[in-house]
């Protein structure tokens, strides 16, 4: 057998530790090489030029809530909406789904649901309910690339919160297994007064939501996660942060060595108080979307380097669940996977203003969306960079193309609040391990089958 390569991606600026112009090799669904323009043949070849080869993007919090609630989502639709996004590995939450992601068995059945429908790659959450270890184990074996568990109520009756009295010995537990702990940072006594208060007023409005979860709920139960988790010495990973007062609390755990990362979402560093006014429960989410100010701080904090990552939290239902009527009745989630990559680019290249160019702001993204998230979770070096032996996911970029979401283009089942909206930076055509997924010019048929990635087995940086 020859070893010249099955596919070659010619003319691109790569990013990735930098940026280059390079041709990149594909051989048997791996980056072979990296070489200068031409210097080698492949059996077939995308022409690239003028475009970014950006590794493809690990969105590390989705529910695609199959099997169980496939009516909401679906792996199939759900990883669609990924790949015109220029997503290739999702890693998927244990709730929504029916069962729960609570031990081996369920694991074993949410795996197979992704097997069979999901056209990208995927990793794979476990739930943590209470401190049994004999659960954990069993999520451990398999390759989860962590465990989440909820502070507060979670939305379905079938994954309760961690009791505040569980909190220390779960992690513990966790930390034992080896498990990352993703924590959902909402103070249930806190959510339950002023939630109280708003509705006792007869308030049902977008309005009385975000004043029904006020920072303060955050500020608490992200403080009281990070004094937890140092007690515990487990590594723990907040998600969905949206009050920026909340940041304070994981800069102080980590001067005092604690393991901790945080996450925000496209949907806080997007929309404000006035936008969920005016679409309604689509922007309901918990913690809720808060005013200009706050997500303008939030650009301000990951520009600066306080939140590790952005991921999309997708998060749709069916659109009955979310009619318009009493806002607290509705369901809480918003779709945001097709959009992660487009609008943090977009809104990166707004707030950074001219400080940095173009290839520069790139690598600023694959940083936050793509690396660093493969990394904190043991993907890395397979997925989140373009080097040779890693799977080649590739992201072909336009980061100059100014366009607005067509709702035909939208993949998601539920309601897409991106749909109208314009961005900078545009994805042209989406590879997984060398199979293209998404090509904007034509209808990709007979896509690549989604494969199970394990976590959990971190590396360094
Ligand atoms: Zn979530």
């Amino acid at each position: 057998m020859s070893d010249r390569a099955d596919l070659a991606i010619r003319g691109a600026i790569v990013i990735s530790d930098g940026a280059y112009p390079r041709d990149v090799l594909i051989r048997e669904g791996r980056i072979s090489a990296l070489v200068e323009a031409g210097a080698a043949s492949a059996a077939r070849e995308i022409d690239a030029r003028g475009l970014l080869a950006l590794p493809g993007m690990v969105d590390a919090h989705v529910h695609f809530n199959e099997p169980g609630r496939t009516d909401w989502e679906g792996w199939s639709s759900g990883s669609r909406a990924a790949a015109a996004g220029g997503t290739t590995t999702v890693l998927d939450m244990p709730l929504n789904s029916v069962p729960p992601v609570l031990d081996g068995a369920s694991f074993d059945m949410k795996k197979a649901a992704a097997e069979n429908a999901s056209i990208v790659d995927f990793g794979l959450w476990g739930g943590l309910v209470d401190a049994d270890p004999a659960s954990l184990g069993e999520l451990a074996e398999r390759g989860a690339v962590g465990v989440k568990a909820f502070l507060c109520d979670s939305g379905v009756a079938e994954f309760p919160a961690l009791h505040e009295q569980d909190l220390v010995p779960a992690l513990r537990a966790a930390a034992n297994a080896g498990l990352v702990v993703a924590l959902h940072c909402e103070d249930e006594t806190l959510v339950r007064e002023a939630t109280a208060r708003v509705r006792g007023g007869g308030r049902h409005d977008a309005a009385a939501w975000v004043q029904s979860r006020p920072p303060l709920v955050e500020v608490r139960a992200v403080a009281a996660a990070c004094a937890a988790a140092r007690e515990a010495g487990a590594r723990i990973h907040i998600v969905h942060v949206s009050a920026i007062e909340a940041l304070g609390a994981v800069g102080a755990a980590r001067e005092m060595g604690t393991d901790v990362t945080v996450e925000t979402c496209p949907h806080y560093l997007t929309f404000d108080d006035d936008d969920l006014a005016r679409h309604g429960a689509a922007l309901k989410c918990a913690p809720p979307i808060r005013d200009a100010r706050n997500r303008d701080g939030l650009w301000r904090a990951m520009l600066q380097g306080k939140i590790d990552f952005v991921a999309s939290d997708h998060s749709p239902c069916s659109r009955e669940l979310k009619a318009p009527g009493d806002i607290f009745g509705a369901w809480g989630g918003v779709a945001g996977a097709q959009s992660l990559l487009s609008a943090v680019f977009s809104g990166v290249a707004t707030h950074a203003g001219g400080a940095l160019d173009m290839r520069k702001l790139a690598g600023f993204v694959v940083w936050r969306l793509a690396a660093r998230p493969a990394k904190r979770f043991g993907l890395w070096p397979r997925k989140g960079t373009i080097s040779q032996g890693s799977d080649a996911d590739i992201v072909l970029f336009d980061p100059d193309r100014e366009w607005t979401l067509d709702g035909a283009a939208s993949q998601t089942r539920g309601i897409d609040p991106y749909v109208g909206r314009s961005f900078r930076g545009k994805v042209v055509r989406t590879l997984v391990r060398g199979r293209t997924i998404y090509n904007e010019r034509e209808t990709v048929t007979n896509p690549a089958r989604g494969r199970f990635i394990r976590g959990g087995e971190v590396a360094e940086g």
